[in-house]
């Protein structure tokens, strides 16, 4: 037998916000009764409104770091401990953003080591995964995929996994308003699903969320949600706007 998987929808906020309108965001949110039921959803704001938000969204609201550090404490000037995120009641962190691999050379080992250091101190990961458009042209996808998938394979454990949330975003997409259309990105998903099989365990395989995310928005997040494999997503832009709740519906 086979356990559906409960939908997800991530909102990464990424470097943007002010109290102000943070604020505004959070009342939103709490205002839209969002179907948490059907749905968990987690969203990500900039590190500095990690205790408003935690403090002021509503408790079956998630919230998670953007990126954290693999040490517990000590001389790492300017890097946020998982155990900073569990003092605030944070459950979730963000991990291997194609913005951190490219702007901050973030390699997918460093990744791996990440995920399994915040996963043993008892947070939940959204682990990111995806190609750039020239991987992508030159028929590289599945072999960027698995380099990628690799070190977490080997870092992590069966039970690790459970407290894993996979995202796939492809670099091209993110920001871009180039969304992959639903067969590509179901293909991707499937991939990894079967990568997962493969390399992990089939039990893994199915249990396993894996969720979209570039230039996802309220017009294009229906049809992607009706794919087999997709299992939500990660919303960067609209998860700034009102659209955000619609995209929260989009399997409903
Ligand atoms: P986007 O970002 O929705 O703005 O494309 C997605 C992401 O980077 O998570």
């Amino acid at each position: 037998t086979t356990t559906p998987r409960k939908f997800f929808v991530g909102g990464n906020w990424k470097m943007n916000g002010s109290t102000k309108s943070i604020q505004t965001l959070v009342d939103t949110l709490n205002k839209a009764h969002l179907p948490v039921e059907q749905v968990d959803v987690v969203v990500a704001p900039p590190a500095p409104y990690l205790a408003l938000v935690r403090s002021t969204l509503d408790s079956k609201l998630g919230v998670s770091a953007q990126n954290v550090y693999a040490a517990k404490s000590g001389a790492f000037t300017g890097e946020t401990s998982p155990l900073f995120l569990k003092d605030l009641d944070i459950h979730w962190t963000l991990t291997g953003h194609s913005e951190r691999r490219q702007y901050f050379r973030e390699s997918s080992e460093y990744v791996a080591e990440k995920t399994k250091f915040a996963l043993d101190q008892g947070l939940s990961v959204i682990a990111c995964i995806g190609e750039s458009l020239i991987e992508r042209e030159t028929g590289a996808t599945n072999a960027v995929l698995a380099s990628q998938l690799e070190p977490l394979a080997a870092a992590l454990t069966a039970a690790d996994w459970a407290r894993v949330v996979l995202a796939y975003e492809p670099v091209w997409a993110i920001g871009t308003g180039k969304v992959a259309t639903p067969a590509q990105a179901q293909d991707a998903h499937k991939y990894i699903r079967s990568w997962l099989a493969k390399h992990v365990s089939p039990a893994v395989a199915q249990a396993t969320r894996i969720i979209y995310g570039g230039s996802v928005t309220a017009g294009n997040c229906g049809e992607l949600a009706r794919m087999g494999d997709i299992d939500g997503f990660l919303v960067g832009g609209a998860s700034l706007k009102p659209e955000f709740t619609q995209i929260v519906k989009a399997r409903l």
